[in-house]
């Protein structure tokens, strides 16, 4: 969740028991009577965006999505080669979780800028997903990494290779990433750890401690 003197913003939407969890954070900085203003999608993988549409219901945010990865908010994502695993998951999790479609307000590219809490700039770090995107702030040299790796301390990891919808991209956007004026980075999936060290292990992971 991000602050500016205008509102809050997301960085994805969370999966099951996202809202409860996003609601008691918000309670527990006082803030959960400003507006979320915004949804900020990384991609279209349905642990990110199985509360979009509800949440727009209930706040009216706008969503800025990467426009690569429009098929999956759209319900129909295509899974080929290692990831059809995660396609036949999501599949059955879809229904289940009564997953709603939706359509974006924004469609994101790469470089694409929105003026929201300190700037930020949409970096394409394809591999997870074709539309895979991480978002960087300039002012704070801070990367959203998104799921470029899980930071798990020594259990840090890059995602399993099914879970990934084009395998040979995710070098080269790990070394993209890296190559930003950066102190630090903030993964989708890790512990509470600093930005600093989420980085070294990231540099640690890519080999390039
Ligand atoms: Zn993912």
């Amino acid at each position: 969740m991000l602050r500016d003197a205008s509102g809050l913003y997301l960085i994805d939407a969370g999966f099951i028991g996202g809202i409860t969890q996003l609601k008691r954070a918000l309670r527990q900085h006082g803030w959960e009577n400003e507006p979320i203003r915004g949804i900020i999608l990384t991609h279209g993988h349905l642990d990110h965006i199985l509360n979009v549409a509800p949440l727009v219901k209930e706040t009216g945010a706008w969503v800025a999505a990467p426009r690569l990865d429009a098929e999956h908010y759209a319900g129909t994502p295509k899974y080929t080669g290692w990831s059809h695993g995660a396609g036949i998951l999501e599949a059955m999790g879809r229904p289940l979780l009564r997953f709603q479609s939706f359509t974006p307000d924004r469609w994101i590219d790469d470089g694409d800028t929105l003026d929201v809490w300190c700037g930020l700039r949409a970096v394409h770090l394809p591999g997870h997903t074709h539309g895979h995107t991480g978002w960087y702030c300039e002012t704070r040299k801070l990367l959203f990494t998104a799921d470029l790796f899980a930071s798990y301390g020594p259990l840090s990891h890059f995602p399993p290779r099914i879970l990934n919808s084009c395998p040979e991209l995710m070098r080269g956007s790990v070394e993209k990433a890296l190559s930003l004026d950066l102190q630090g980075v903030l993964p989708n999936h890790g512990n509470a750890a600093s930005p600093e060290a989420h980085l070294s292990r990231l540099r640690r992971l890519a080999g390039r401690a």
